[in-house]
C-alpha cells in the first residue's frame, strides 16, 4: 500500500489534481482511498458526484464517537473510497483537529485494508501547524507530492512545505517523491519549475497543462477522466498517473532560502 500526500497552496488545484489522478489509477485497476485533509472538505466532490459529503468531525459532533465506517466513507467513481475529514467551526480551535481525529478514526474503525493500492492524502498547503503535518508526522504516509505552478506564490508555499518536510523526513521514513506542475501558463513556466524541482534535490514529475475542459467537469460534478475520457486533458492525467506508478525517486528535500527562490524567478521567470 502506498500512502501518499498531496501538499500545495490554497487554490492550486491539489483536489482537481488528486480527484483525475485517482480516478486514472482506478481505471488502471489500482484499489484507492482519498481521505480530504481539507477544513473546506471538497477533496472528493468530483468523485462523489457533486455530493457533499458528511465529514468525519460533524458525524462525531452530531452522533458520538460511536459511529460505523460507512458513515464517514464513502464509495465513489470506480469504487474509490472517499473520505473528508472536515474542520472545526470557523475561528474556533485547530483547522488540522479534524485530520488526526480522521486518521485515527479510520484506523481504529479498520479502513486501512490490505486489497488498497494507494491512500491519498489531500491537504491544504500548510505544514507548520501540527494537524496538517499529521499524515506525514506519524509515518502515515511516507510519500509526497507538492502541487505548484510558475507562479511566485505557489513556489514560496512549495519552498516552505518542503522545509515542514525536511524536518519530518530527517526524524523518520516520509520522502519527498516530486513536484508536479498544474499550469497557470506563466512565461516559461515547464523550464522555471524543472529547475525549481532540481533545487530542492528532486524532479519535475509532471507538468500537467491548464485546460478549461476541467471546469466543464467540474460544473458537470465529475473528473475529466469521467466526464471526457478521450480528451486531450484525461490524456494528460493518465500519463500523469503512469508517471506516479514508475516513480522511484524519493529524496529528503532541500529547501532553499528566500534569496535563491528569488534569483531562480528572476533568471528563469522571465524568458
Ligand atoms: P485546491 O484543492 O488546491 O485548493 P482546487 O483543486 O480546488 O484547488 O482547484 C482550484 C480551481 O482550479 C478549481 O476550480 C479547478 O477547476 C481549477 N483547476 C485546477 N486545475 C486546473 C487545470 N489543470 N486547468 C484548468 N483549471 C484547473
Ligand atoms: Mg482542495
Amino acid at each position: 500500500m502506498r500512502q501518499i500526500a498531496i501538499y500545495g497552496k490554497g487554490g492550486i488545484g491539489k483536489s482537481t489534481t488528486t480527484q483525475n489522478l485517482t480516478a486514472a489509477l482506478s481505471m488502471m485497476d489500482k484499489k484507492i482511498m482519498v481521505v480530504g485533509c481539507d477544513p473546506k472538505a471538497d477533496s472528493t466532490r468530483l468523485l462523489m458526484g457533486g455530493m457533499h459529503q458528511k465529514t468525519v468531525l460533524d458525524t462525531i459532533r452530531d452522533e458520538g464517537e460511536d459511529i460505523d465506517l460507512e458513515e464517514i466513507l464513502k464509495s465513489g467513481f470506480n469504487s474509490i473510497r472517499c473520505v473528508e475529514s472536515g474542520g472545526p467551526e470557523p475561528g474556533v480551535g485547530c483547522a488540522g483537529r479534524g485530520i488526526i481525529t480522521s486518521i485515527n478514526m479510520l484506523e481504529d474503525l479498520g479502513a486501512y485494508t490490505d486489497d488498497l493500492d494507494f491512500v491519498f492524502y489531500d491537504v491544504l498547503g500548510d505544514v507548520v501547524c501540527g494537524g496538517f503535518a499529521m499524515p506525514i508526522r506519524e509515518g502515515k504516509a511516507k510519500e509526497i507530492y507538492i502541487v505548484a505552478s510558475g507562479e511566485m506564490m505557489a513556489l514560496y508555499a512549495a519552498n516552505n512545505i518542503a522545509k515542514g518536510i525536511n524536518r519530518y523526513a530527517n526524524r523518520g521514513g516520509v520522502r519527498l517523491g516530486g513536484i508536479i506542475c498544474n499550469s497557470r501558463n506563466v512565461d516559461n513556466e515547464h523550464k522555471l519549475l524543472e529547475v525549481f524541482a532540481k533545487e530542492l534535490g528532486t524532479k519535475l514529475l509532471y507538468f500537467i497543462p491548464r485546460d478549461n475542459i476541467v471546469q466543464r467537469a467540474e460544473i458537470n460534478k465529475k473528473t475529466v477522466i469521467e466526464y471526457e475520457p478521450d480528451s486531450n486533458q484525461a490524456a494528460e492525467y493518465n500519463n500523469l498517473a503512469k508517471s506516479l506508478l514508475e516513480n522511484e525517486d524519493f529524496v529528503v528535500p532541500k529547501p532553499m532560502t528566500q534569496e535563491r527562490l528569488e534569483e531562480i524567478l528572476t533568471q528563469y521567470g522571465t524568458m
